[in-house]
């Protein structure tokens, strides 16, 4: 689907074979660049890690993707859509992408299986029984069967955001983005969050993970992107770019979180 209208940069149809692929990329806020011409792709079935400083544009790639922030130049197609098309439908292409941010941003006043049917009634207009099936299942795969009855008030954060992970799962997404997802965890509560999402990447999910945990994208990661002041500096096999990266800037990052 191309936008007979955007003529104004020299981009490719969308890559063969690619769930998320983003062309010359480029996001300003006010005067202030903050992508500056990313070209990034995850190919059906992959596992891209982004990983970064702070500030370096790691969350507006992710949310350029799903349309939470306008990009301002490029192109981004998700499953062959061009999203970047002013006439994308915004909702049916949010319902193809499960997200889980830092905050696992559940809905306090409702239990965990209230909590993954609501979007699934409202929006994907399920039946309440079809709801708590899926739900159910999806319970079942993050380990919190027993605790489809409590509220998240009642709930370990790692409990919380695997919480978070089923209710995306819930709506059956062809592709999952994780922002952080660890990040606010107790560090004894990060590992049963890590352990869900390589489940799911060994079920062939396809997903973009930004994140620190770099055992993550070494074991799970098909690719690791590094990420520096708006720019993709490097990628690559991700036991390849750690153990031997080619920048300075990636070494210099490196050294510090590893
Ligand atoms: P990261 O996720 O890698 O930490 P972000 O994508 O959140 O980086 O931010 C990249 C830059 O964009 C930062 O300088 C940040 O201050 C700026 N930025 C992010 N969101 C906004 C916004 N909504 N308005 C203005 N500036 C923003
Ligand atoms: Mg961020």
């Amino acid at each position: 689907m191309s936008s007979p209208t955007n003529t104004s940069s020299p981009t490719e149809p969308a890559r063969a074979g690619a769930a998320i692929d983003v062309q010359q990329l480029h996001k300003y806020f006010g005067d202030n660049e903050v992508l500056k011409g990313i070209d990034f792709h995850v190919d059906n079935g992959q596992v891209v890690c982004v990983v970064g400083p702070s500030g370096s544009g790691k969350s507006t790639l992710l949310r350029c993707v799903t349309l939470l922030e306008t990009p301002t130049q490029g192109k981004i197609f998700v499953e062959g859509v061009e999203v970047t098309d002013p006439d994308v439908d915004i909702d049916r292409l949010r319902s193809r992408i499960g997200m889980v941010f830092q905050q696992f941003n559940l809905f306090p006043h409702m239990t965990v299986l209230r909590n993954l049917c609501v979007a699934q009634q409202k929006v994907r207009k399920l039946s309440k029984e079809q709801a708590v099936a899926i739900a159910r299942e999806n319970l079942a795969k993050v380990g919190l069967s027993e605790k489809e009855q409590a509220y998240p008030a009642h709930l370990s954060g790692g409990q919380q955001q695997r919480v978070a992970i089923a209710r995306a799962l819930s709506m059956q997404p062809q592709l999952m983005l994780f922002d952080e997802p660890t990040s606010a965890l107790d560090p004894e509560l990060v590992g049963e969050v890590l352990a869900v999402m390589k489940e799911l990447a060994a079920e062939g999910m396809t997903m973009m993970v930004v994140t620190h945990e770099m055992g993550f994208a070494r074991e799970v990661g098909d690719k690791l992107v590094f990420m520096d002041g708006g720019v993709i500096v490097e990628e690559g096999a991700p036991a390849e770019v750690l153990s031997n990266p080619q920048q300075e800037r990636t070494r210099a990052f490196l050294s510090k979180v590893l």
